[in-house]
């Protein structure tokens, strides 16, 4: 059934503290709304629960991108084009801004934000998968203050995560320094833009001494559209660490993957495609790494 406009209620107080003060005040009861490009798809297909909508769309705690020695700080409010515009975020973290990219149409990248990707909580959301091989963390605030959290573990299960009714997400933080590493996503869909993945990755790695034939040092893989969420695959990290990539471990490393995912059949794919896919994938970005070295 379509929505009536007029069951609704949206206001822009315009301040983070005056959004924070009405969340605690009544809890559950207010629906934050940035750029709406999730909400108001659910509210055209009359499927939008909540009736009082607080915009958050251009709070400017939240649309800033801090670059910190240590790390960059961006406001939950940066929209895709934000992202993929950002010299620093395309330089040192390209498997975000690769993603900001992939995410729908132009129209949709200047409406679109990170944090409304984190808390929409699509098992296909293309950011999710970077945030979880950068070992993102989270600034979460509320009138009680601020607490930072892992990604790593936010999201408990499908739409659940570990954000009280009161909090909104306030940055996503990625700590710098990972310049010698070899950065790898795709996004395997029906077509190359506009389409809702059947498989994605976010990967990246280095090899020690960054010699061909040298051991991996580090390892992060992480794949979305496999699982209830987006999924890092610590166990096949496990395993690989510290040897060589050679066909053997590429082929357990492809055990490991598919032992790790819980794919399902659905419009867009089945799961057996996406766990042969997860498998290339894995497998595409260990020789890819493998040939990132220099000759000995
Ligand atoms: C045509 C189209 C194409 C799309 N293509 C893609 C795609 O290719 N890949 C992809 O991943 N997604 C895609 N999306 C989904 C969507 O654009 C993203 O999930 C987007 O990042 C949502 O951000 P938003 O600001 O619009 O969220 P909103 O719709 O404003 O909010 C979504 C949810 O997040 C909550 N929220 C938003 N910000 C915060 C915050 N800071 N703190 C707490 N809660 C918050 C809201 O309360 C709401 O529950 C597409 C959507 C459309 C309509």
């Amino acid at each position: 059934m379509r929505s009536n406009p007029a069951d609704y209620e949206l206001i822009a107080p315009g301040k983070l503290q005056a959004v924070v003060s009405l969340l605690a005040n009544e809890p559950g009861k207010w629906l934050p709304i940035a750029g709406g490009t999730d909400v108001m798809v659910q509210y055209a297909a009359g499927k939008l629960l909540a009736q009082k909508l607080v915009s958050i769309w251009n709070l400017p705690e939240l649309r800033a991108i801090e670059v910190l020695p240590e790390e960059i700080r961006i406001g939950a409010g940066c929209t895709y084009t934000q992202l993929r515009e950002h010299h620093p975020i395309a330089e040192e973290f390209p498997l975000l801004a690769s993603a900001a990219r992939w995410t729908g149409g132009i129209a949709n990248q200047n409406r679109g934000t990170l944090g409304g990707n984190i808390v929409n909580a699509s098992p296909a959301a293309d950011s999710l998968p970077a945030l979880l091989a950068y070992e993102a963390e989270l600034i979460l605030v509320s009138v009680r203050g601020e607490r930072r959290v892992p990604y790593l573990g936010f999201h408990t299960g499908y739409k659940k995560m570990q954000l009280a009714p009161d909090e909104l997400i306030r940055s996503i933080c990625l700590r710098r320094g990972f310049s010698e590493y070899l950065h790898y996503a795709r996004k395997v869909g029906a077509r190359n833009a506009q389409a809702i993945s059947k498989v994605c990755i976010a990967a990246l790695g280095r090899i020690r001494g960054g010699v061909i034939g040298g051991a991996i040092e580090d390892i992060r893989i992480a794949l979305g559209s496999v699982a209830p969420v987006p999924l890092r695959l610590t166990e096949l990290e496990r395993i690989i660490r510290g040897k060589s990539v050679d066909r053997e471990l590429v082929h357990l490393a492809r055990k490991a993957a598919g032992a790790a995912i819980q794919p399902i059949d659905d419009i867009r794919s089945t799961a057996r495609y996406r766990s042969a896919v997860a498998g290339n994938l894995v497998a595409e970005f260990l020789e890819k790494l493998r040939d990132s070295g220099k000759p000995a």
